[in-house]
């Protein structure tokens, strides 16, 4: 019989949200950004498990917002991690691309991947098992978790309540349109009863949330300007998150650093990176995605700015092995 409880924890950014099934064999879905470690163990601690009763933690896929706790819950605890075993192996040599840390500017404490998943592979849990799907599109590496016996559903970013996950066309190809529509396909095939994303609430009905980010993606097929400019906000809204807001004058330097702000102005907008730079402000301030405070940009969306003294650390993949910090 399957025995089974789970928790959905759904956070303010920059953590995304996170999934505790506690079984015989407690299992973790992912684990929020790394500055709010403090408040992902508490979290789970209140929820009935320790830390180090914990089994396993699974990613559903490698963005800083959810693998940021591994670090610690790794070193402390001796966890083991699962995920795909694409990104598993980026992460695993300490390669510069993991985690699109470098392309996003987003700082990632070191882990390592113990368990490589597959597309249909089964997560035992002890009384019920997790399915995992492979479900590129947001990442090449994503996937999403299926509890049959509880028809319940974890998607990471493929799709949120009114949202869908942001599309890196420029590192995964235009393709990505297709396989996050090819993945969503695959996922409405199930009998699903609730759906917990990796941002924003749980969802009751998640075959019509999931026709609807369909036809959005279809939508986009013929018009590569609307996909760039909602994974440019995203991208930008979290960068304003992680940083609590940055004053008009360091905004330029900033941005004509950043490998995705490059690619966007460039390739999808054909704008000189520089000149760029107030188009993207008009935008996150039209859309309502920003907002000036005196001289200082803000994320409009509810966030608990990352401490300064983590935030000044700033490791990334490519740091990995140099500071001999690869597990
Ligand atoms: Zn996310
Ligand atoms: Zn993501």
């Amino acid at each position: 019989m399957n025995k089974s409880t789970i928790t959905f924890f759904e956070r303010k950014f920059p953590s995304a949200n996170m999934i505790l099934i506690k079984d015989q064999l407690p299992i973790l879905v992912d684990s929020g950004f790394g500055s709010d470690v403090k408040d992902t163990e508490q979290l789970i601690t209140n929820a009935g498990v320790l830390p180090k009763e914990l089994h396993l933690i699974v990613n559903t896929h490698y963005h800083s917002d959810h693998v940021g706790g591994n670090f610690h819950l790794q070193k402390n605890y001796s966890l083991p991690i699962a995920a795909h075993k694409w990104e598993a192996n980026l992460i695993n040599v300490g390669d510069a691309e993991a985690c699109s840390a470098e392309w996003l500017d987003q700082p990632v404490e070191p882990y390592s991947v113990d368990k490589m998943l597959s597309d249909n592979d089964e997560i035992d849990t002890g009384s019920g098992v997790l399915q995992v799907f492979h479900t590129p599109g947001h990442t090449l590496g994503h996937i999403s978790l299926y509890e049959p016996a509880k028809e319940l559903l974890i998607c990471g970013d493929l799709f949120h309540k009114n949202d869908i996950g942001w599309l890196n066309i420029f590192r995964e190809g235009v393709n990505a349109i297709q396989r996050s529509i090819e993945s969503l396909e695959k996922l409405a095939k199930l009998r699903i009863q609730t759906a917990y994303p990796g941002h924003g609430p749980q969802i009751e009905n998640p075959l019509d949330t999931i026709d609807m980010a369909r036809k959005r993606l279809e939508k986009w097929i013929g018009n590569p300007e609307k996909v760039s400019w909602h994974a440019c906000k995203r991208i930008f809204s979290f960068t304003l998150i992680i940083n609590n807001g940055l004053a008009r004058e360091e905004i330029d330097n900033y941005l004509l650093k950043c490998g995705w702000f490059q690619d966007f102005a460039r390739y999808a907008f054909q704008t000189p990176p520089k000149d760029f730079v107030q188009i993207l402000l008009d935008e996150m301030i039209r859309s309502g995605a920003a907002s000036w405070h005196n001289n200082c940009l803000i994320a409009t969306t509810p966030y608990q700015a990352p401490e300064q003294q983590w935030l000044k650390n700033n490791i990334k993949p490519r740091d990995w092995k140099t500071q001999n910090l690869l597990i």
